[in-house]
């Protein structure tokens, strides 16, 4: 055995898709990356890019029949590149998991316990559980003896008050059912944050910072001293902002109209309100590239889906603003957050009563650094931090394993 193992293999297991990650935490070097994609299917599809050796990416198509065998395949491209999963220098596996409920507060090692209990939480995560379960038990299979660590979504936002977390339906009602908002994207919110008090030179304790993520899904969170007080996302990373395919927040009375008047099952109003709402409800994209570019053709109903974006975006900056009293800064995060500076200049545009402003000049300039796009003399920081969700739960991981 090497005496200290720093290598940190990081799993995003979804449904039909495994992400991962190879970083070294000596220096934080990335090693290899990758993805499976369409498990199950014929066209199942492998990408894998050897970093550490500065290769060219490998692309493989051939049916992957499961979990098991996407974890193997993976396994034999790292292994291509002397980085096996047999390596005595790897030392954990950090799982991404979707749902911790209240319980989990923090990374955990997984014992048959934590399984448990997270398995206990399919019923508030049917979709992503499930799957986290079967890479996590994919990975034990393949390494039993490597400490495998659970990274919880939800952990962040653990540190909201009930007042924030709690619906204001009936509590037994609730209780029984574990219904309360719980949060989502809590690594980025986490590390976004952390992120932005330095780039302002200070302490995560010292400053108050509302964080957009803005992918693919989208969530808003209002972090105070380093600990979140509310975010967007509730039970489930439905509610909140207007996103890619989600609805986002709306009139629960919605629902109960589309069950009575529409004669939709809940599958269907599932569909409807998680894949085929949002942007691409509203215009039939939801790339905001493919949304600006069809905004610069004149197209009317991409200027619409853009504003009722932004309008829900601008809302939520002034509710965590009172939320949290005093802001140091706002943060724009994800795909959409650290690339679209039309959406940064809209949301931010008439809110200078607030302290808030966008200086055009350097909200227009392209780059992969954490950057402020706010004015000298402005009183609130506005920035641009990249998103590290990987790097994040690699880490948390490494911190626990190696204390
Ligand atoms: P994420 O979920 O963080 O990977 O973000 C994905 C989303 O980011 C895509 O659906 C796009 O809408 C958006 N995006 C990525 N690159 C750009 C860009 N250059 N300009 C505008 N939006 C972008």
């Amino acid at each position: 055995m090497t005496a200290n193992p720093t290598r940190v293999l990081v799993l995003n297991s979804g449904s039909s898709s495994v992400k991962y990650q190879l970083l070294d935490m000596a220096d934080g070097a990335r090693l290899a990356a990758g993805l499976v994609e369409r498990i199950g299917e014929e066209t199942s599809r492998l990408v894998h890019s050897p970093l550490a050796t500065g290769g060219g990416k490998r692309e493989q198509e051939a049916p992957i029949a499961d979990h098991e065998a996407a974890l193997q395949a993976v396994a034999a491209e790292l292994a291509a590149d002397g980085l096996g999963l047999d390596s005595p220098e790897l030392a954990a596996i950090g799982h991404r998991v979707v749902h911790g409920g209240q319980k989990f507060t923090a990374p955990t090692v997984i014992t048959d316990e934590v399984l448990a209990e997270i398995e206990r939480l399919v019923p508030v995560a049917p979709l992503h559980n499930p799957a986290n379960i079967t890479g996590i038990r994919t990975a034990q299979a393949l390494r039993p003896d490597l400490p495998q660590v659970a990274v919880f979504d939800t952990a962040f936002h653990t540190t909201m008050p009930e007042s924030a977390a709690r619906y204001a339906i009936d509590t037994a009602t609730a209780d029984a059912h574990m219904i309360r908002r719980y949060g989502f994207h809590g690594t980025s919110h986490a590390y976004v944050s952390r992120e932005t008090a330095k780039l302002l030179g200070k302490d995560p304790s010292e400053v108050n910072v509302i964080v957009l993520h803005l992918g693919n899904g989208a969530s808003a969170s209002a972090v105070e001293r380093g600990r979140c007080v509310d975010t967007s996302m509730g039970l489930t990373p439905l509610e909140g902002l207007v996103m890619g395919t989600r609805s986002g927040d709306l009139d629960p009375a919605v629902l109960l109209h589309l069950s009575r008047n529409a004669g939709m099952s809940t599958d269907e109003i599932d569909a409807l309100l998680n894949k085929k709402s949002g942007l691409i409800g509203l215009c039939g994209d939801n790339d905001m590239r493919e949304i600006r570019r069809r905004i610069d053709e004149g197209d009317a109903r991409a200027q619409l889906a853009f504003d009722i974006y932004v309008h829900r975006l601008k809302k939520y900056i002034g509710a965590y603003y009172a939320v949290l009293g005093t802001v140091d800064a706002v943060a724009f995060t994800a795909g959409v957050g650290e690339n679209a500076a039309p959406v940064r200049e809209a949301a931010v545009a008439g809110l200078e009563a607030l302290g808030l402003a966008v200086d055009a000049g350097l909200n227009a300039v392209r780059s992969g650094e954490p950057r402020l796009i706010s004015p000298e003399s402005a009183r609130v920081a506005v920035a641009v931090v990249p998103t590290d969700e990987e790097l994040e739960i690699a880490t948390q991981t490494y911190d626990l394993v190696s204390a």
